[in-house]
Order: structure tokens, then C-alpha cells, then sequence
């Protein structure tokens, strides 16, 4: 049975879905693994160092594959050309749901990396941890280059040079990443999240929590609710203060399935010191900060706004590997003597599925579709 590793065609995509010592592991469970030319070299990873690993490199692997795998979705054209009953591992939006549609008409199981449940099995497949946990480092990596300051403490006969003041707002598995980076940088590093658990989680990576004492806001699985709009407002009111003190503020708030809470307003902004950053990673899904745009950098008051845009593909060597190992895991788990054949009763392959066999699997795209 054939692997095959897409190059993506996305232009600011620079990961791959499988690096050379993933695809080695995987003919060795019984696989043969194709790779487009090129797939790996926007991460540095060389068709060469994948023909040692045992790949055949080749264009069109994807029409005689078992398995297709990507970090982005095919293009619905690429998809309608592939045979029923291949499946496809990649990251799988459902909205808007014209990609899973396609795959759903073309007969192919499609398997989500997003919608792996997040429970303590599947930890090894949780590519939306993997990839937060670089975008984190990422974001501090950003806010410490550009802020013309810096980090640690510095004490010389020449005098003190006083530590950045760094606020994280949002402390899953992005914050929690940027906070350690921060602090190993040597700032003096404040946080706040709306879990109950997070301010342990952020004393625990030597930062200070800030107690802002609006009670918690959780919802289904450990992640966070949506505001209200008083609420919000309350919780911009008390957060002015914190924010007008930073050197550098970093942002990772999200709630799933909506657009990310607006926690800055661009007043906000206004209010920080001459050359404050701002790093915005929800920059794409809405922004935590007024006025934050993907991609771009740009001036609000005294402050310079980064709004990330893809942020793991910008660190590609490390974001594929961590990747590539989220879906070899997944795929070692749909295999059975050396076989593809993935156990639909099992719940990580059950949370995961979207299509298979002209079905939808997953109920919330279900009246989109049908
Ligand atoms: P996420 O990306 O959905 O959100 C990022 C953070 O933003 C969350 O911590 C959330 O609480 C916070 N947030 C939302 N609204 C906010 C607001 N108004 N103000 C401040 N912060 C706000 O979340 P995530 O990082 O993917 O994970 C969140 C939780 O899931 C964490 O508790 C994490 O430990 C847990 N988790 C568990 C597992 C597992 O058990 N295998 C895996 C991954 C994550």
C-alpha cells in the first residue's frame, strides 16, 4: 500500500506533511512511500534525503495512493481526480465546506487533523497542539526581535538595563509556549486566560498570572466560552493598565468555532509606549487586537502590530517534523498487519473522519452538505 506526500501548492505554505525519518518508520510498518519532487524543500528537507529514507520521488503518486497526505487541503480539481476510497489526512476545514463536499462527492475518507479529539491517547496526534507549541515560540521569537530593547536584566559597570515587561493574553498551548520562551529570554512576563486552570499553568512556566477577578469562562472540554460584550468591555477596562505598562504584548487568545475575542481595542494600543510590539497570532481568525492584520506589520499610536499568517509554516523544518510525526502516529494507529485499515469504531479515527464511502461522518457539516 502507497503513502503519497503532496508538494503544497498553498504560496505561503512551507511545510510538509512527512519528513525523511517519518517516512522510513512508515515503510517499516509496511508501507511504500512516494514523495512529489520538491514536497520537503521549502522546509529544507531534500528529495535526496527522502530516496534515502526509501521514497521513490515522483510526480502523481497521489493516483496510485492508499493514503494522501498534506498539511492543507487539495484543491477540489486534484481532488475530484482521485479514486474513490483513497484517503486523505490533512488539515480539513469545514468552513466553508466546499473542499470536504468535493471529497464527500468523490467518494474519499477524509480525515481531519483538526478535529482529533484532544484526549490523553491521541496526544502523539494532536497536530493543532504541535503547531501552536511553534507558533508560540515563534511569536515571542518576533516580539523580542523587533522590540529595540531587551529582554533579560542586565546589570554592567555602565549601569542597569531593565528587563522587557511582557503581557501574554491567551495561555492554552500557544501562550503557555510564548510565556517559557519570554521568560527564557529573560523578561518579566504577566498572563492572563479565562480557565480556571491557567493561572497555575502560567505560574508554573515562572510568569505571573493576572488576576483580573472576573470568574472563569469555560465551556466543553477545557476550552474557553465566548464572552459577552460586557463582559468583554469589563475585561478590556481591566486590562488597560496591564497593557499601557508592557514593553511587548503577545496575543493567542481563540474560542472554537468562533471568531477570536477582541481583547485590545485599538485605544488600547494607543496607549503603549514608543516602541511597544504587539504580536497578534489570532491575527488571522478575527484578531485579539482592533486593528491587527494577517500577514502585514503596521503602526497603531506608538506601538508596531505583527499579525501573524500562518505562523508554524514560518519555522517549517521543526513545524513539519512535529507535524509529519502527528500524522504518522494517526496513520500507525488506522494500520492492522501492515495494512491500511482504520478502525471507524475507535474514537480518535471516529473523531477525526469527516467522509468515507459516500457518507458524512461528522454531524455538524452534515446540513451543510446534505
Ligand atoms: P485555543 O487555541 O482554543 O485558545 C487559546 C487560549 O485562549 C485558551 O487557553 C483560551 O482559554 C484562551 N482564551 C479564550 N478566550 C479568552 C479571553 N477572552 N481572554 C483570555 N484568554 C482567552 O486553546 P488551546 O491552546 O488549543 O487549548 C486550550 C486548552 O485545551 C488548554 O487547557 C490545554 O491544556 C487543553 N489541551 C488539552 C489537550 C489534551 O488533553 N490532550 C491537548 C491540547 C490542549
Amino acid at each position: 500500500m502507497k503513502i503519497a506526500v503532496v508538494r503544497e501548492t498553498r504560496p505561503a505554505e512551507r511545510r510538509v506533511a512527512l519528513v525523511p525519518e517519518q517516512v522510513a518508520k512508515l515503510i517499516q510498518l509496511g508501507y511504500e512511500v512516494a514523495v512529489e519532487p520538491a514536497a520537503g524543500e521549502r522546509a529544507l528537507f531534500s528529495d535526496d534525503a527522502y530516496r534515502a529514507a526509501g521514497a521513490e520521488v515522483a510526480w502523481g503518486a497521489d493516483h496510485a495512493a492508499t493514503v494522501v497526505v498534506s498539511v492543507q487541503p487539495l484543491e477540489r480539481e486534484r481532488l475530484s481526480r482521485l479514486h474513490a476510497g483513497t484517503a486523505l489526512i490533512s488539515f480539513l476545514p469545514t468552513n466553508p465546506p466546499d473542499v470536504v463536499r468535493t471529497a464527500w462527492r468523490a467518494k474519499l475518507t477524509t480525515f481531519a487533523m483538526e478535529l482529533v479529539p484532544r484526549i490523553s491517547r491521541a496526544q502523539s496526534m494532536d497536530a493543532l497542539s504541535s503547531q501552536a507549541m511553534v507558533a508560540g515560540y515563534r511569536a515571542a521569537i518576533v516580539a523580542a526581535e523587533r522590540l529595540p530593547r531587551f529582554f533579560p536584566l542586565s546589570m554592567t559597570a555602565a549601569g542597569t538595563v531593565p528587563p522587557a515587561q511582557v503581557v501574554v493574553l491567551g495561555a492554552g498551548v500557544a501562550g503557555l509556549q510564548a510565556i517559557a520562551t519570554a521568560k527564557r529570554l529573560g523578561a518579566v512576563v504577566k498572563a492572563y486566560d479565562v480557565r480556571a486552570a491557567a493561572a497555575e499553568e502560567i505560574a508554573s512556566m515562572g510568569a505571573i498570572p493576572i488576576e483580573l477577578e472576573l470568574g472563569s469562562l469555560e465551556g466543553a472540554g477545557g476550552y474557553a466560552r465566548e464572552m459577552t460584550p460586557e463582559r468583554a468591555q469589563l475585561q478590556r477596562d481591566l486590562l488597560t493598565p496591564y497593557i499601557e505598562a508592557a514593553d511587548a504584548l503577545i496575543t493567542t487568545a481563540a474560542v472554537p468555532g468562533r471568531t477570536a475575542p477582541m481583547l485590545v481595542s485599538r485605544a488600547m494600543v494607543e496607549r503603549m509606549k514608543p516602541g511597544s510590539i504587539v504580536v497578534d497570532l489570532a491575527a488571522e481568525s478575527g484578531g485579539n487586537v482592533e486593528g491587527s492584520v494577517a500577514g502585514t506589520e503596521l503602526t497603531i499610536g506608538n506601538a508596531l502590530v505583527w499579525g501573524g499568517a500562518n505562523v508554524p509554516s514560518q519555522m517549517a523544518g521543526p513545524a513539519s517534523r512535529l507535524y509529519g510525526q502527528n500524522i504518522a502516529s494517526l496513520i500507525q494507529l488506522m494500520t492492522n498487519g501492515g495494512s491500511f485499515d482504520p478502525d471507524f469504531s475507535d474514537e480518535i479515527v471516529a473523531g477525526c473522519c469527516l467522509t468515507h464511502n459516500g457518507e458524512i461522518r461528522y454531524e455538524p457539516i452534515r446540513e451543510l452538505l446534505e
